[in-house]
């Protein structure tokens, strides 16, 4: 899909308002600001009438906020003039779009509330002296607005059900367990084949090089780039390298001294041996990627966080039931790793990680955000009940001894901020609001609980 740029939309914003007379920008701000009201209760009043579109807008704060913003959104869009930068307007476009895809707002809806609101300003425009060009730029300004918004709503929308896909994969079958069985038993053909060739005197020069066997030509045109980035790639190009370049060629020499022989051969059969070795790692770090997994700690990657929230929203309103999320953060951590190094981090991380896990019930959801803030969603409980929750995991993480490389222990603590589903249906505003009660939680201490109002 090929994206209109915003330098494009931009010009022809521009070619707009600078085509467009004093008088009629004066028509489209007076008519804004007198109705913005009535504008926006009609585009909900019209809204409403469609069962799908009440599902998204029966709540009451929803209503009572999309109203105002409406309004504001109206106001602006219709007091815009030749002398204004557009680029505030177009990104509040572009926001607008992206809160649809969230709440899962479908477009049509929008549109549906777009035509509603041309044809209520046309009647309301009717007898006024300049009621064409007037009407005829308005719904110019309202058409741009909606391009910019579906633009954006398309992208969030395509990004969501990526997420969304690989989610589903996570619970079927992985191919990925598959291509290394392949390749792995490749390698091993390669190693026996060669060793066979060896055995049998056959000279250097005829010995098939692993680069150019199976497993070689795979890794150089797929392994490599599918692998791109990790520890282990370049590990195995060099073995790869060692083994044709170094060890091969070696046999020619050594052919009269057979302990050298042998020698040689064990050292061939440990190299092949490592590249095995670090294939394994590679597939275990892609099959946890694959899997959404974190690949630190196995909890759940960031990026299925809109996609459970989004599940568990449409599941608590069909149900009418409640659930909440705990976000949570390790205090002072930059402080151990200053002390004990990334890796001592790293293993209090993962331990961490597996405390929060088990603290929890398998319906729950742990995911880790980032660095050391992690994120649960506690299903079907109001936020009393999540408080024991966080409570309990409070208490277990501060009594728990984290333990280190060398023998060594540590304590740390987490600070927790908790908000409970409150009907919104946007995801956003639930992190928003666990987040404000995590940074207050910071601030009066940490190693504490705050419940979002
Ligand atoms: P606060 O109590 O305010 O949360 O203090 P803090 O030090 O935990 O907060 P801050 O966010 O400033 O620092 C987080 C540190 O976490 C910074 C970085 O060194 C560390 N960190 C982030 N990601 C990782 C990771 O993957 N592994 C390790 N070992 N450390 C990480
Ligand atoms: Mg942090
Ligand atoms: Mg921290």
């Amino acid at each position: 899909m090929t994206q209109i740029s915003t330098e494009q939309l931009l010009k022809e914003w521009q070619t707009l308002l600078d085509n467009t007379a004093d008088s009629i920008y004066c028509c489209a701000q007076q008519l804004a600001q007198q109705y913005a009201p009535e504008l926006a209760q009609s585009f909900y009043k019209h809204m409403l009438e469609d069962t799908t579109a009440a599902q998204f807008l029966s709540h009451e704060q929803v209503q009572e906020r999309l109203s105002n913003s409406m309004q504001r959104w109206i106001i602006a869009l219709l007091s815009l003039t030749r002398a204004d930068d557009l680029r505030p307007i177009i990104a509040q476009q572009k926001h607008v779009g992206d809160v649809h895809a969230r709440i899962n707002i479908p477009v049509h809806l929008v549109l549906r509330g777009a035509r509603v609101l041309k044809e209520t300003v046309a009647s309301l425009l009717s007898g006024h002296a300049q009621q064409q060009d007037c009407l005829s730029f308005i719904s110019a300004l309202i058409d741009m607005a909606m391009e910019v918004m579906s633009q954006a709503y398309s992208a969030s929308h395509d990004k969501n059900s990526r997420a969304e896909e690989s989610y589903r994969l996570f619970s079927i079958a992985q191919n990925s367990a598959h291509e290394k069985e392949r390749q792995r038993a490749a390698l091993l053909d390669w190693e026996n084949q060669v060793m066979f060739d060896i055995a049998m005197g056959l000279q250097f020069s005829q010995l098939n090089t692993l680069s150019a066997s199976e497993f070689g030509l795979w890794f150089r045109h797929k392994g490599a780039h599918a692998f791109e980035g990790s520890n282990e790639t370049p590990l195995i190009t060099a073995a790869i390298e060692t083994i044709d370049n170094v060890t091969l060629p070696m046999f020619k020499l050594v052919q009269t001294e057979p302990e050298r022989h042998q020698q040689l051969l064990r050292q061939l059969h440990e190299q092949t041996r490592s590249i095995a070795y670090h294939l394994e790692t590679l597939f275990a770090q892609i099959s946890e990627l694959e899997s959404g997994r974190d690949v630190l700690t196995h909890l759940l990657n960031r990026k299925f966080l809109p996609v459970v929230m989004s599940k568990e929203i449409n599941y608590a309103r069909q149900h009418e039931r409640n659930f909440c999320v705990l976000a949570i953060d390790v205090d002072h951590f930059k402080i151990i790793n200053d002390s004990h190094g990334h890796e001592a981090g790293d293993t209090v991380l993962q331990q961490l990680a597996s405390l929060l896990s088990n603290g929890c019930r398998s319906g729950d959801y742990v995911f880790r955000l980032g660095g050391e803030e992690f994120l649960m969603l506690l299903v079907d409980v109001t936020a009393s009940k999540a408080a024991k929750v966080a409570e309990k995991l409070r208490v277990m993480v501060e009594t728990e001894k984290f333990r280190l490389p060398r023998g060594m222990t540590l304590k740390i603590t987490i600070s927790i901020g908790l908000a409970q589903y409150i009907g919104h249906p946007d995801p956003q505003k639930l992190l928003n609001r666990a987040d404000a009660a995590l940074y207050q939680a910071k601030g009066q201490g940490r190693n504490r609980i705050i419940i979002a109002e």
